[in-house]
């Protein structure tokens, strides 16, 4: 049985017109042979009457608190809402289908309620309903645990749900249908001269996504590796063949075999939001028990830290803004001089090939000073430079890097063909 997920991001099951149009893209996969499995996410937007967030005001209007367990099952409803409609929208086009939600496709997760990990999948359900020449169409973003509690994956959860079923179904590719083209060279909401990315590898698309590219949770890109499950990142709309991703070697002329390579600089992510502090000390901070201290505080109230650097008489890094108060207050007990302030964006450079390779740190320092804009702080890793600017210059810094590097110049000529 050829499998083929095909994954619908929240815009793309919002209306009815949108959904007719994901139907579009199953119908199709079907015509080509494929027995497709989608995935969806929930379709609610803010003030809708089903919307997630609609219906957390209302049930917080019964009392102002609600507890994890109901929380993570209200969530839960979205996506299961967004199966039924598809269901519908499926059949009504001529295409039988059966609505799943995660527990009834065989996925089991950790006991937690958010940001669960999923551990193993059981999906003879769903292989049932492909026998039976009927579209699974399974509610992403969730699971249940082995006590049948029902668990929620995090955001962007639904990508997890399909790369995983992917690899459980041992399905051809994983095709993650959203509002854009593929996986571009920026967001094309900042840079319009952004293009679609052709072919990558998982590498390549991982570090993107970790570095805040939001096309995918990297998560997903890390499970379809692993289980060398082709993926390709499409529009719903223009149905365009988007960007695949992919370690497998292509053909180069008869008789050859390309290796598929890391590009030296793949694309542009960034992060907006973040605070920084930064903790000085006028002794040596090594001869006491405060670098311990300001990490263990932060850690027990359970705020993640990025860009950390830690030298004898300063401690910075960097933290969501969300989180800015709360860490501020703890800081201040340290005693530690501290200078803090929110309002920066991290923005990287990323490709796995540019390990190894001279002068990129020279170009990426060109670029921001072209741009006018102060660095803060960098950090690197041997697929990555990441600068810390003011968030008033993210935009023009994205530009002057996405022209430096040249990532607008031709598309790189391997042409998509079948899985
Ligand atoms: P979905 O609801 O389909 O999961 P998301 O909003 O999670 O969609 O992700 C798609 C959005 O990701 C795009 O609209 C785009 O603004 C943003 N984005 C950020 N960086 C990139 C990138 N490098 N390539 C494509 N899209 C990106
Ligand atoms: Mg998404």
């Amino acid at each position: 049985m050829r499998i083929l997920v095909q994954k619908f991001g929240g815009t793309s099951v919002a209306t009815a017109e949108n959904r007719r149009q994901a139907a579009t893209r199953i119908r199709e996969a079907r015509e080509r042979g494929y027995h497709p499995v989608v995935v969806v996410s929930a379709m609610g937007r803010q003030g809708d009457p089903y919307a997630t967030d609609t219906l957390l005001v209302r049930a917080c209007e019964e009392r102002a608190a609600i507890d994890r367990r109901e929380m993570a099952l209200l969530l839960n409803c979205g996506e299961i809402i967004s199966a039924v409609f598809m269901v519908q929208t499926l059949a009504a086009a001529g295409l039988p289908a059966m609505a799943f939600t995660g527990g009834q496709s065989g996925i089991l997760t950790e006991a937690r309620y958010e940001d669960a990990r999923i551990l193993a999948i059981n999906p003879e359900r769903i292989i049932k309903c492909l026998k039976e020449e009927k579209i699974a169409v399974v509610a992403g973003f969730q699971g249940v645990s082995r006590d049948g509690e029902f668990t929620t994956l995090g955001r962007g959860g639904s990508d997890i749900t399909a790369a995983a079923l992917g690899v459980a179904l041992q399905a051809e590719a994983v095709e993650i249908f959203t509002d854009v083209e593929g996986v571009m060279t920026a967001d094309p909401r900042l840079v319009p001269q952004a293009r679609p990315v052709r072919v990558m590898t998982y590498n390549d698309l991982c570090e993107m996504a970790h570095q805040g590219a939001k096309v995918i949770h990297p998560r997903a890109v890390e499970i379809a590796g692993a289980g060398r499950v082709p993926l390709r990142i499409r529009s719903t709309f223009s149905g365009g063949e988007g960007t695949l991703v992919t370690d497998r070697p292509k053909s180069a002329a008869p008789g050859e075999t390309a290796i598929t390579g890391d590009r030296t600089v793949t694309g542009l992510a960034h992060t907006g939001e973040m605070a920084r502090i930064e903790l000085t000390s006028g002794e040596d901070l090594n001869r006491s028990d405060l670098v311990l201290e300001v990490f263990r505080l932060l850690a027990e109230a359970g705020i993640s830290l990025d860009m950390i650097q830690v030298s004898p008489k300063t401690i910075s890094f960097i933290i969501k803004e969300a989180h800015y108060r709360q860490a501020f207050s703890l800081l201040a007990k340290t005693g530690l001089k501290m200078d803090a302030a929110t309002g920066f964006a991290k923005v990287a450079v990323t490709g796995a090939g540019m390990r190894g390779v001279p002068g990129v740190m020279a170009r990426v320092v060109q670029a921001l000073k072209k741009a006018g804009a102060p660095i803060f702080q960098t950090t690197d890793s041997h697929t990555s430079i990441a600068c810390l600017v003011r968030e008033e210059d993210l935009s023009r810094v994205l530009l002057a890097l996405h022209e430096e590097f040249d990532l607008a110049g031709e598309a790189d000529g391997q042409k998509n063909g079948d899985y």
